[in-house]
């Protein structure tokens, strides 16, 4: 018999199903051979950085040559201004997905647990299989809930035992856009035995308007098995420099520098970030942008017939009431990347990030084309 690499791959990793990325601008073109597309495919800020967070990238650009700040100080101490917290409860990453692996890293082992809701964000079963550490799915409120296909977080309860460690809620969550309430998120918390860590994922709280969306981020002094995790890929418009971190009891964060890649953030990453934490304004208006962009996709799909869920995000998913696959494809074809989201469990679905008015506009014609071809 030949020899078969495979053989040798670590048995949880053998079966891990890889990370499926929104496909890249350039990649699109270089296969079809067109020009001027557009990406609505992996909710990034449509509008980029602003002018203090570009002004920093190229400040910091004339640092390359060093190390970064492995302890990431100045950055830190930024957030700890911010979050009104200690400079020892912050865990930089490279994007938030480090900081996620981080935890499974160093809080799972082959005989653990970990707990999380179907469709929920999918960087979360990859981190959790790749320790060996068993994953306990949820199963989702369903499509005629209040809150459809959002984390039923007494179905998670349900399936937390003393060898849970980590339990994964997705805030709103990703792809589906779906929150949990301050009401029922604090009880959930208040319910986990001391021995789970519970990591609510933040990623998109900036967008967040719902009254009662809570902001975890202010419990951590009451709960020391919270963990917040929050990034700079989102409203902050800074996706390709990764950079994300994680809020935390002391030993928490303690336990992740353990595991952490000792140069984890890039200098020019770490510059943009603390720029773009003063540049509030920037958010503001990437997030006064993006209510308007919803308020005109909704209207778009409902002349289209299309059921989109509700979102706290700068995304919507929607159902094609049909395969999304063919639709996904003739809108690549006018040269429009979005997310199909079969992966999750979703094949009659898209995942949609809303973009610039001209990016929406055009979205949407793609989209009725697509619709009308078949
Ligand atoms: C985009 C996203 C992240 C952030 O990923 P980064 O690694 O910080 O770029 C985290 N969680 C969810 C739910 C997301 O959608």
């Amino acid at each position: 018999m030949p020899f078969d690499p495979k053989s040798l791959v670590a048995l949880p990793v053998r079966d891990i199903a890889p990370y499926v990325p929104g496909k890249p601008i350039e990649e699109l073109e270089r296969e079809y051979g067109i020009s001027g597309s557009i990406k609505l495919a992996s909710n990034e800020n449509p509008f980029g950085p602003g002018p203090l967070a570009r002004a920093a990238i190229a400040n910091a650009a004339a640092q390359i040559g060093f190390y970064p700040d492995g302890n990431g100080y100045a950055l830190k101490r930024a957030l700890a201004a911010k979050h009104s917290c200690a400079l020892d409860c912050i865990t930089l990453g490279n994007g938030s997905n480090d900081v996620l692996v981080m935890l499974a890293e160093a809080f799972l082992t082959q005989s653990t647990e970990a707990v999380y809701s179907q469709y929920a964000f999918a960087v979360y079963p990859i981190a959790v299989q790749a320790t060996g550490a068993t994953a306990r799915v949820a199963k989702a409120l369903s499509e005629t809930d209040a809150m459809p296909l959002g984390h039923d977080l007494s179905a998670m309860a349900a399936l937390v035992s003393e060898r849970t460690r980590l339990v994964f809620v997705a805030n709103p969550n990703n792809p589906t856009g779906t929150f949990v309430r301050e009401g029922s998120l604090r009880d959930f918390i208040s319910s986990l035995p001391k021995t789970t860590l519970i990591v609510v994922d933040e990623a998109y709280i900036e967008y967040a308007d719902d009254p009662e969306f809570p902001d975890a981020s202010r419990w951590l002094d009451e709960f020391s098995n919270l963990v917040v995790t929050r990034t700079f890929s989102k409203a902050y418009g800074l996706a390709g420099l990764r950079v994300g971190y994680a809020l935390s009891h002391p030993v928490i964060a303690d336990a992740l520098n353990r595991v952490r890649q000792a140069f984890n953030v890039n200098t020019i990453a770490l510059g943009a970030a603390e720029a773009a934490l003063k540049d509030q304004e920037h958010v503001t208006r990437s997030v006064a942008a993006n209510r308007e962009a919803l308020a005109y996709i909704r209207a778009g799909l409902d002349k289209l017939g299309l059921r989109y869920f509700p979102t706290q995000g700068n995304f919507l998913l929607v159902d094609c009431a049909r395969p999304a696959l063919p639709i996904y494809d003739a809108m690549l074809r006018s040269g429009v990347i979005v997310r199909p989201v079969g992966g999750y469990g979703l094949p009659n679905h898209l995942r949609i990030t809303l973009g610039t008015p001209a990016q929406n506009q055009r979205m949407l014609a793609a989209l009725e084309q697509a619709l009308v071809l078949r």
